[in-house]
Parts: C-alpha cells; structure tokens; sequence
C-alpha cells in the first residue's frame, strides 16, 4: 500500500488515501522506473492541479504534484539503480501523469536527474521545479551576456514568491545587485535576508505607463509575475538587456509595444522547465547546489504534510505562500 493525495474527478476535493502501490505503478505505461518519494513540493502549477484550474490535468482519478525527489526502488532502465538517489522536476508529471504527491511515483527514467554532491531530497525540493526555474533564467540572462560587472541592477519580480526567492538568493551569491518588486510589506527583511539591495513596491510597476520607453534602469529581470508587470518593466529596460520570461501570477497577457526592442534591443527569452533539455537540467542542478546559499534556503523554507497541501494549494494562488514549502512524505 502506498499514501496519496489523489483527485478522484475533476472539482473533486483532493484526499488522501492510501492506496495498492500496484495502481501508481499500473498509472504510467510508459515508466519503466519506480522511486519511493521522500519529498515533495508546493508549486504554483500544483495550486492550480490542485484547485482543477487550467485544465493541466484531464485524466482522473488524478495524483498531483510535477516534482520530487526519492530513492529508485525498481528500474528497468539502464541509467538507474536500486538505491539511486533521483529527482523529478516537469515533464508533465502531475499534470499528464500520476506524479509526487505519493509516497511512490512510476517515471520514465529518461526524466530522472541524479542528485548533485552537496545536495539531500529535502533540500532539492525546498529548491523544487520554483527553484530550478529561477536558475534556468538566470543561465540563460548570462548566456545572453549578463554578468555581475554589467552596469545596474537585476530586477526580480513576485520576489517574495518561490521562483523569486530563490532567484534573489542566486543572483545575489553570484554577485549581482537585486532590485526585489513585492506586494508585500512584511517580507521587506525576508528579502533583504536573501540579499536583495533594494525593495520596489509592486505598486510602481503593475500599472501601465502611457510611454512605451522610460527611463532606462535594469540590467536584466527575472519575471514570475507577467501580465501588466511585464509590459511595463520592459520599456525600463537597458539597452541590449534581457528580460526572462518565467511565470504568470499577474496574468497572461502582455501588452507591449515593440520599441524595446527595436530602439533598445531588449530580448524577452522564454523560459520553460517542463521540457527542458537534459544537459541543460544537469547545469542547472549543479549550479544551484554550487551556488545557492544552504543557509537561506532553509530559512525560506517551511515544512509541510500531504493533508495540508490541498489548503497550501489555495492559497499560492492568492500569492500568501512565502518562499519554499517542502512536503516530506
Ligand atoms: P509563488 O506564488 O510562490 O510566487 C508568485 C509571486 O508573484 C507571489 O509570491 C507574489 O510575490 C507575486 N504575485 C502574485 N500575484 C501577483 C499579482 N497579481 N501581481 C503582481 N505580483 C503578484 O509562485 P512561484 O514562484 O512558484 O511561481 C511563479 C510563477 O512562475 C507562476 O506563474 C508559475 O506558474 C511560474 N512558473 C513557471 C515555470 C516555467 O517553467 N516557466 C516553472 C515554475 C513556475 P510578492 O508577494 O513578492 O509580490
């Protein structure tokens, strides 16, 4: 028998249960490797499978929850042994598949990446698919030219949230001076804590401005909100600088005109975990075990159990959740 969180039909409430390991392992035919879940996380797209938003999950019964991290417990593929220490971030696992709100999860083991030296599953969930994203976006700012001697700030939007948490911490480590925009008083300090070098009220960006070019500030973004935030930001852009495009919480829509990029060069660069490429993965991982600062990814880090996550799951997308939660199953 094996725990889960598990979303009988869509709208359902989420309950746990525990369930015959036989139907997670029956739920993925195409994974030929099962890993016995040691933790897990909360994400903003969790929120949504968990509150059937989006239509991200169709099939149901339904288990939730796009990342993990465990321990191989059968494999039948070559890259894995019993006893292997994995993690699991995107490829529409919580979505399309069965994923990690389970104490066992069944995976094709083309998606496992092996733990990095320096890191343990608690800690590569406090980092999570939020975490991982962050870096993704910060390696592909540098690859477009953006170091710690480039003239300005890095703005980081939805600061206080998971992607912008960690993203401050990282940039901030690898010596780059943060401008964190938050909704939210009270984690002014939490922020600063991180190393943020100045706090921007969410107020002086979620509004549009009637000039398509402002003054010319940022060095380089890392955006989790999008929407009106995102249009505004990018007439603030400096010259030749990069904006990464990494979430939504503002809203979808992007309303811009495109003289950033034509009178200032501005890229606007997606940045996409799910389908991320493995080599790129493997980087990523090894730069957030490398870089990001143990001691502030457990300071923003909070614990949590499979029966909280359906309430955790509402409230991320009223942004009320702070930093990281790590499920430990
Ligand atoms: P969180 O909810 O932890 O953080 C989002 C933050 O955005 C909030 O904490 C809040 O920050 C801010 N925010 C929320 N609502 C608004 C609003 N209406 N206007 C302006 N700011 C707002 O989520 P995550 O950090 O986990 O994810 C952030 C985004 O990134 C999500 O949209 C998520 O879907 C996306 N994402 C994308 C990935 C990809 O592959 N591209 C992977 C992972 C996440 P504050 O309180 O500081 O203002």
């Amino acid at each position: 028998m094996a725990k889960a969180l598990i979303i009988e039909e869509e709208g359902a409430d989420p309950q746990v249960q525990e369930i015959d390991a036989q139907r997670i392992k029956d739920a993925n035919t195409e994974g030929d490797v099962t890993v016995r879940v040691t933790h897990t996380t909360l994400n903003y797209k969790d929120g949504m499978v968990l509150n059937s938003i989006g239509k991200l999950a169709r099939d149901f019964p339904h288990v939730p929850g796009i990342d993990f991290a465990g321990t191989v417990e059968e494999s039948n593929h070559p890259a894995w042994n019993v006893g292997d220490d994995v993690i699991l971030t995107g490829w529409r696992v919580g979505e399309a598949y069965w994923g990690g709100y389970a104490e066992l999860a069944r995976v094709k083991g083309d998606w496992l990446v092996p733990m990095p030296d320096g890191l343990t599953a608690e800690r590569a969930m406090a980092v999570g698919t939020a975490g991982f994203t962050a870096m993704l976006a910060i390696l592909e700012l540098e690859d477009h030219g953006l170091s710690p001697t480039t003239d300005g700030e890095v703005l980081v939007t939805g600061a206080a949230g998971g992607v912008g948490s960690i993203a401050t911490a990282c940039l901030a480590r690898r010596g780059y001076s943060v401008a964190a925009v938050t909704g939210r008083s009270e984690t002014h300090d939490y922020l600063k804590s991180l190393g943020a070098s100045r706090i921007v009220d969410r107020s002086e960006l979620n509004e549009a401005s009637k000039r398509p070019l402002e003054k010319e500030t940022w060095a380089a973004c890392v955006d989790a909100v999008g929407g009106t935030m995102l249009g505004r930001l990018l007439g603030q852009m400096r010259y030749g600088s990069s904006v990464a495009a990494v979430g939504l919480a503002g809203g979808n829509q992007l309303n811009t005109t495109v003289l950033p990029f034509l009178l200032r060069g501005v890229n606007l660069l997606g940045i996409d975990s799910v389908m991320c490429p493995y080599k790129r993965r493997e980087a990523a991982w090894r730069e957030l075990a490398r870089d990001l600062p143990m001691d502030k990814l457990d300071g923003m880090t909070s614990k949590a159990s499979l029966e909280d996550l359906p309430q955790l799951g509402k409230d991320i997308l009223k942004g009320k959740v702070q930093g990281r939660v790590v499920v430990t199953l």
